[in-house]
């Protein structure tokens, strides 16, 4: 369902993108620095999602906007309290008299709390304030086939942690009597309303919606998680436990090494053995260390995931 990849380098800024299954655009997590995002990911990018707005995870909006000018659509930014001010600033800093209304146009989502965001409408040439208002919704994005969620973490600042979660499909397991037709709609429609008294006629016979729903198999959806820069405490665990357990795959911050547990807790981040062990409470099919601190080289950067991987199994 989706294709994720670290397209920063190990030295550069974090940045991932994201592809959905039969879906034609693509979706950008953290604006850090990298050379490896193209012009087309960029032009084909329908939201960006940025956790919080330090340098290392918004230095590259700039050159997304670049690449974006000109498309004639909306994209999405959703990000943290402040970031519709924060875009605006760094646009505004450009000269824009030769573009016109319609060359692009952004909605920033920023997130209040889990069930409320902001949202305003900014487009060249003035980039003013436009359809400002605030949601209630824990729906943050939402798209045919699959929707994202947040959680609001504790980096000093807040941190939003995002799960994309594939819509769960309805499928009807067809028994020797029942051939398919126009029921097999309506019961699915009958279990999404819980309508347990629909009357569904199956070649000429009748029945209650509720004695078919044995027929029914959900298969759930896939769940993907970013979880970007935190603190490793009690609170910010709760709340990784509460959207994140069971996900499939997970990219978890890991900024520090075992070692390096006091900057850590000095600087609001996680570090090895801390994330491994909260990705193995939330039974994470599949999680990926990433975000590693600057001063650390590859020897460092492999043990580090040493210490993750200890972690995690
Ligand atoms: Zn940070
Ligand atoms: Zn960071």
């Amino acid at each position: 369902m989706f294709k994720a990849e670290i397209i920063s380098e190990p030295n550069e800024d974090i940045c991932i993108l994201l592809k959905v299954e039969n879906h034609s655009f693509n979706y950008i997590c953290e604006c850090g620095e990298a050379k490896n995002l193209s012009v087309k990911d960029c032009q084909n990018t329908n939201a960006i999602f940025i956790s919080h707005t330090h340098i290392d995870h918004f230095v590259n909006f700039d050159t997304i906007l670049r690449h974006q000018i000109g498309i004639q659509r909306r994209v999405v930014i959703v990000g943290p309290l402040g970031i519709i001010n924060q875009i605006q600033n760094r646009i505004k800093s450009y000269c824009w008299n030769l573009i016109a209304k319609g060359a692009i146009s952004y909605e920033i989502r920023e997130i209040i709390n889990e069930n409320e965001y902001n949202s305003a409408v900014l487009q060249p040439p003035f980039w003013e304030k436009e359809e400002e208002k605030t949601v209630s919704e824990a729906i943050i994005f939402k798209e045919k086939k699959f929707s994202v969620t947040c959680s609001v973490l504790d980096h000093k600042t807040n941190s939003i942690a995002y799960l994309f979660k594939g819509n769960d499909a309805i499928k009807i397991t067809l028994e020797k009597e029942f051939t398919p037709g126009k029921w097999v709609a309506e019961l699915k429609t009958a279990f999404d309303e819980n309508d347990k008294y629909k009357e569904i006629n199956i070649n000429e016979k009748l029945y209650n919606s509720k004695d078919l729903f044995h027929l029914i198999n959900i298969k759930k959806g896939k769940k993907l998680g970013i979880i970007m820069d935190h603190a490793a405490h009690e609170e910010n665990h709760l709340k990784i436990k509460h959207l994140f357990t069971n996900c499939n795959e997970v990219y978890m911050e890991c900024f520090y090494k075992n070692d390096d547990k006091e900057f850590a807790i000095k600087n609001y981040h996680s570090y090895a053995a801390k994330s491994g062990e909260i990705m193995k409470l939330c039974n994470v099919d599949k999680a990926i260390p990433v975000h590693f601190s600057r001063k650390y080289n590859e020897q460092d950067i492999t043990e580090l995931i040493a210490e993750f991987e200890a972690a995690k199994n």
